[in-house]
This record gives C-alpha cells, sequence and structure tokens, in this order.
C-alpha cells in the first residue's frame, strides 16, 4: 500500500471507498419521480405520519424535558423499555443497562456494529439482495465481503450455499430479517442455518432486524439470537422509525451482550455520541403499548399491499408474495414482459409516470434483473394512480 498511485495517499484525495459508491437508487428514482411528476411506489416510506400518541408525547416532552446530552448509549428508561419490549414480544431476556445501545437510527446502529466489531482483513458474509448501505459499511472498517445469493422466488437460504461463503477469515454474518427487498420473513428453518454456520465458524451476527413489527398474515418475528448458540454472538438491530412509522426519526438501537454492546457504544460514542433525548422519551412511552396498539397499524399495511396486489394482478401481472416490510415485488418475466428491470424502471418513470426501485440494484454481482420494488404504505389513491400507470408501463412493452 506504499505505492504513491494510491489514492488514499493523494493529498486532496477525498476517500475511495465512498467515492466508488454510486448515487444510491433510491435517490436516483425519486428525482426522477419530481422531474417526471410520477406517482412515486419506490423510496419505501409511509405516505401517512403514524402513532399521534407518540408524537404527541414527543412534543410535550420537547417544551417539558431537558433538551441537553442524554447519557451517550441512551436514557435508561428507553433501554429498559427496549428490553421489555422484546421480551414481551419476542421472549428475549436482555438486559437494558448493559445490552441495550440507543443510535440515531438503525443506520447508526449498524455503522457502530461494523466498526466496533471488525478489523481490516475480516470477512464479512452477507446476502444478496442488499441493503445499500452494508457493502460502504463494511469496506470502510477495512473488511471484505463474501455473498449469499438469493434469487426469486422463494430466495431460499441453502446450508451449501452459506457454508461456500465461510472462510478462515470470516468474522461476521450480516444479515437482515425481514429481508429488505424481496419481503420475505425467515423462519426457524432458515435461522437454524445460519445459527449452526456461525457457532460452527465462532462468528458474530448481525441481525438487523428493522421491519420485524411489519408482518403479515398472523406471521411472528424470530429473532436471530433466540437460536441455539446465538445469545452470546449476536447483534439484534431495531429502529423505532419502522416500528411507528416515523422514519424520519432516526431512533434506532443495537441489542448484545454485554462485552459486544460495550464495544458498540465505544463507536456510537464517536459517531454521533448521543440521540434526541425527546424522541427517546416518546420511544420509550411507544415501546410500552401491547399487541393491541400493534396489530391495527399492520392490519393496515396488509390491507394496502392486498389494494396494491390484486389491482396489479387484474392489470395482468405477476407478483411475488410479500410476507413482511412495506414491498411487493412485481416479476417483469413471469408478466409476460422481457424487458430488463433497469429498462421497466426507467421507462416507467419516463412514459408512463410511476416511480419503482430495480432489484438489481440490490446487488453487487450477478444481479437479479427480473424484478423490480413497489412501496405499498401509501394512501389509497396513491397506490390505485400507481396501478393504473403501471398497467400503462405494461402496455409500453406488449
Ligand atoms: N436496514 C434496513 C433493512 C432498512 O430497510 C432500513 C430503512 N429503509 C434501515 C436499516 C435504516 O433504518 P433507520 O431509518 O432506523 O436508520
Amino acid at each position: 500500500m506504499l505505492d504513491s498511485d494510491d489514492p488514499l495517499r493523494k493529498k486532496n484525495a477525498f476517500n475511495p471507498i465512498l467515492a466508488a459508491q454510486p448515487r444510491t437508487i433510491f435517490d436516483v428514482m425519486s428525482g426522477l419521480a419530481r422531474e417526471y411528476e410520477a406517482v412515486n411506489l419506490g423510496q419505501g416510506f409511509p405516505d401517512v405520519d403514524g402513532s399521534p400518541d407518540v408524537r404527541e408525547f414527543a412534543a410535550r416532552s420537547l417544551m417539558q424535558d431537558s433538551n441537553q446530552y442524554p447519557p451517550s448509549p441512551g436514557l435508561l428508561e428507553l433501554r429498559e423499555a427496549v428490553a421489555d419490549h422484546y421480551r414481551r414480544f419476542q421472549g428475549l431476556d436482555l438486559d437494558g443497562p448493559s445490552e441495550v445501545v440507543i443510535t440515531s437510527g438503525a443506520t447508526e446502529a449498524l455503522m457502530a456494529a461494523t466498526m466496533a466489531l471488525l478489523q481490516p482483513g475480516d470477512e464479512v458474509v452477507i446476502f444478496q439482495p442488499l441493503y445499500d448501505a452494508y457493502l460502504p459499511m463494511i469496506r470502510l472498517a477495512g473488511a471484505v465481503p463474501r455473498y449469499v445469493r438469493l434469487q426469486p422466488p422463494e430466495w431460499r437460504i441453502t446450508p451449501e450455499a452459506l457454508e461456500a461463503a465461510f472462510t478462515p477469515k470470516t468474522r461476521m454474518v450480516l444479515f437482515n430479517n425481514p429481508l429488505n427487498p424481496s419481503a420475505v420473513v425467515y423462519h426457524e428453518e432458515e435461522l437454524r442455518i445460519i445459527a449452526e454456520a456461525c457457532v460452527r465458524h465462532d462468528v458474530i451476527a448481525v441481525c438487523d432486524e428493522v421491519w420485524e413489527h411489519l408482518v403479515y398474515d398472523n406471521r411472528r418475528h424470530t429473532p436471530l439470537m433466540a437460536m441455539p448458540g446465538m445469545r452470546e454472538r449476536s447483534v439484534k438491530i431495531g429502529s423505532a422509525g419502522k416500528i411507528f412509522s416515523l422514519t424520519g426519526w432516526k431512533v434506532g438501537w443495537a441489542c448484545a451482550a454485554p462485552p459486544l454492546a460495550a464495544a458498540i457504544a465505544k463507536a456510537h460514542a464517536f459517531l454521533t455520541f448521543t440521540t434526541s433525548p425527546n424522541l427517546q422519551r416518546a420511544v420509550a412511552y411507544g415501546l410500552g403499548k401491547d399487541e393491541a396498539y400493534f396489530a391495527p397499524p399492520r392490519l393496515g399495511f396488509a390491507r394496502s399491499r392486498d389494494r396494491l396486489s390484486d389491482g396489479l394482478k387484474a392489470e395482468g401481472f405477476a407478483i411475488l408474495p410479500s410476507q413482511g416490510t412495506y414491498f411487493l415485488l412485481l416479476d417483469l418475466a413471469a408478466s409476460g414482459i422481457e424487458a430488463d428491470d433497469q429498462t421497466f424502471a426507467q421507462r416507467a418513470v419516463k412514459e408512463a409516470g410511476v416511480a419503482v426501485i430495480p432489484v438489481s440494484a440490490f446487488y453487487a454481482e450477478d444481479p437479479v434483473k427480473s424484478v423490480v420494488r413497489l412501496c405499498f404504505s401509501k394512501k389509497d389513491e396513491t397506490l390505485d394512480a400507481g396501478i393504473e400507470r403501471l398497467a400503462k408501463a405494461r402496455r409500453l412493452f406488449a
């Protein structure tokens, strides 16, 4: 690395890892949606704010309580509330003060975990399609990604494919469940495959579970941490933004055994140090609610999913089943559309006025090019307009 051509050594050179990252596909498609005044079914956020009582709690707290730096690892009341929430909903036994670190969104929890737990040269097993932040984070830590490629329609994880990604340098598995963008909820059978590999190779699992409350049709989320042998080697990451449909809040957390949590808390202390106290208080209040509070929004999202899915099926589209998240996938090949996902997405936004996300953007290599992702956490009129415009897009490829 002493080569004078190494861009890291050039004066005034910017970070080459970040410089090499393309503009995110969400940015690109939302930009085009604005330019072409398209219906935006691309980026994943609800177009109606959720949880009015949690927002009111935050507003009151903003005026009544301290607005100064909270303790770096988070307010004790929120750390306890996260532990209590997972005890009640997922049967986990976490100790708030020593095993929960509050962060500025799940994004920061992921960054803190990769910074804290990886050393240069370590390898990280990740699954494609992958959430866009994972790769730059792994590379900024000096670590090397090893891919497990998942594909439609079932996106199954097999022991053979997983095993092939491990080497003696593997230090971490980074797993997202429920999986954005494929909208699959993995259950015990596949979690066991991952857990057994982590134990056999003695590695840490970072499990990004931000979609844990958005699982439909009576499914339950199973945390990877609950699998045999995983309690001491898992980092479970969550997001209040997703749980309460307030994606702009950026309040998240990492839960892990004390040595892992302490290392993550140290990284967090240097990344953002802390997170808005009023939002932390409001999230603690919201996490204290029971199933009766979380069920209606979940049912509302499932209804929106069905509205979009039924409308598209009536227009002749083939849809892959959406078990969780805000997303469903439209199978272009099975819908009789021969174009690849990028071509379809570009023409759909420019010529039919609807923005979608090509799933190939979630692959670092050997992409699946036959599906596009649609976000259904939108008002009925937005979904209906989206269906109409997607039908128009379909005719472009007839
Ligand atoms: N991980 C995944 C898989 C996500 O889908 C998202 C949000 N789209 C995040 C992390 C980021 O969560 P937050 O907004 O809490 O940082």
